[in-house]
Parts: structure tokens; C-alpha cells; sequence
């Protein structure tokens, strides 16, 4: 389970995140929703360490992020050790961002590799288990360029998998797709959710988290406004900014 405790983070004079607390239980999903610098993408990144926060921590399965705890103080780990840790946090962007150099198979078995030192046969085969899983079996030996956004996005996604890791987050998936794309990479999601898969999505597809999380979670401000299942946030919101934030995306 993903654990995130008090986080603060300020850029300047700005403070994007006032004091973050979220748990996610193993095999849930849960959907960020905020309105445009309410936090959310800090909010993923510093769950995985790209971004250091100022207070706060956040654990999976009890493992401290980027920190380890000596007595009552807190060490920055190495970078390295680092890296280990975000091999168990998947991370989908908005834009895909795959190697353009590399094929679709090549992509996927990257990471595995070079970070996990998986044999490159296994992970061959690993990869086109789960380019079948995704849908793009066919798309194997296909570079980046030759595929459509939403085949990019199923490619990321297979990507993320590869590494087995123990939460996904998906920054906003969808967003930079042509609208009739957004439901092939949904349906995605919507089957490792079926799966158990452990998530957390930024998404703006309110359809998507109504029929798919566990939990909604509403930032704004930095601050998690409200939080409770779909039908509780989106239909009953019991906060004026959450009520007057759905209002404009319904
Ligand atoms: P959006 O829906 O537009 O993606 P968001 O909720 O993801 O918004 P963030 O990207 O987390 O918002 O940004 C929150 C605030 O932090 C914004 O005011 C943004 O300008 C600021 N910010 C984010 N990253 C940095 C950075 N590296 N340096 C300075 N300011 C930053
Ligand atoms: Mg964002």
C-alpha cells in the first residue's frame, strides 16, 4: 500500500502541496481530480522522488521514499538506491515519452534489463506478454513514430508493467489524445484495475472514475479538499470547490 503523509513542497514562494495525506490500499484505484496547478503532477512526482519535498514522507509496503530512518532523523538515500526504489513505481506520462530510437519491444525490455538485470530472453518474451495484454502483439518491431497516440500510450503502459511494479501512477493518460483514442488506453486501465492492479490516475475522464476507482480524491490549492468513493465526491460533494470544480468539467 502507498502511504503519503503530510507532504509540503513550495517552488519559491509558491506552496503546491499544504500538507498531502493519502493512503492507497493494495489492488485500489484512485483518481486525483483538481482543477489546472492544484498540485496533482507534484503530487505523483513526489510520490516517486522526482521531486523532494520540504516535509513530510511517503511509504509503499512500509519502505520509506528516498529516505532512510536513522533513530528519529532522516538520511537522503543515494541515488542509486533511489532508482531501485522507483523500479516499483510505475510512472505513465501525459506524452507517452518513449525512447524514439527504439522499437515498441525494445522499449519495454529496456528497463528490465539495465535496471533489474533480467535475462534479455526473458524479457523478451515478458515484454511480448504484455504487448499482447495491451493489445499491439503486431506492433512489436514497429518504432514509436508509426503509431498512433493511443497506441503510443498502451506501449507506455506496457512499458510501466514490465518492471512488475507495486503501484502505477498515470499522470493525466489521456489528455494529449485525439478524442476517439481516449477509450482504447482507458480500456487499459480499466482491466489492470479489473486485475488489482495498485493505481493512482490524474485523469479529467470523470466517466472513467466514476465506473473505475475506489476512491476520489479532489485537490485544490495544494490541499486534498475532499475524499470518499465516486458516488460520494462526484455525485454528493460536500465542498463548494469540489461542487463548483465538477460543474465546469461535467
Ligand atoms: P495541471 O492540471 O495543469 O497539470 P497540476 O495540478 O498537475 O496542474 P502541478 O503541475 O503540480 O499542477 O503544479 C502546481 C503548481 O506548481 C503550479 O503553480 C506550477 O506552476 C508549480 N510548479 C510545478 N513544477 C514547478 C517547478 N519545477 N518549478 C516551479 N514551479 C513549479
Ligand atoms: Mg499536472
Amino acid at each position: 500500500m502507498v502511504q503519503v503523509r503530510g507532504l509540503w513542497k513550495s517552488f519559491g514562494p509558491n506552496a503546491v502541496l499544504r500538507g498531502v495525506d493519502l493512503d492507497v490500499p493494495a489492488g485500489s484505484v484512485t483518481v486525483v481530480l483538481g482543477p489546472s496547478g492544484s498540485g496533482k503532477s507534484t503530487l505523483l512526482r513526489a510520490i516517486n522522488h522526482l521531486e523532494k519535498v520540504d516535509r513530510g514522507f511517503v511509504a509503499i509496503d512500509g519502505e520509506l521514499i528516498g529516505y532512510r530512518r536513522a533513530g528519529d532523523r532522516l538520511h537522503e538515500l543515494k541515488e542509486r538506491e533511489v532508482l531501485r526504489q522507483r523500479t516499483n513505481i510505475g510512472f505513465v506520462f501525459q506524452n507517452f515519452n518513449l525512447f524514439p530510437h527504439l522499437t515498441v519491444l525494445e522499449n519495454i525490455v529496456e528497463a528490465p534489463v539495465s535496471a533489474l538485470r533480467r535475462p534479455k530472453a526473458e524479457a523478451r518474451a515478458r515484454a511480448l506478454e504484455l504487448l499482447e495484454r495491451v493489445g499491439l502483439a503486431e506492433k512489436a518491431d514497429a518504432y514509436p513514430r508509426q503509431l498512433s497516440g493511443g497506441q503510443q500510450q498502451r506501449v507506455a503502459i506496457a512499458r510501466a508493467l514490465a518492471l512488475e511494479p507495486k503501484v502505477l501512477l498515470f499522470d493525466e493518460p489521456t489528455s494529449a489524445l485525439d478524442p476517439e483514442l481516449v477509450g482504447e488506453v482507458l480500456d487499459v486501465v480499466k482491466d489492470l484495475a479489473r486485475a488489482g492492479t495498485t493505481m493512482i490516475v490524474v485523469t479529467h475522464e470523470i466517466g472513467f472514475a466514476r465506473e473505475v476507482a475506489d476512491t476520489v480524491v479532489f485537490m485544490d490549492g495544494g490541499v486534498v479538499v475532499e475524499q470518499g468513493p465516486p458516488q460520494a465526491v462526484l455525485d454528493e460533494p460536500r465542498h463548494e470547490r469540489t461542487r463548483a470544480f465538477l460543474a465546469k468539467v461535467l
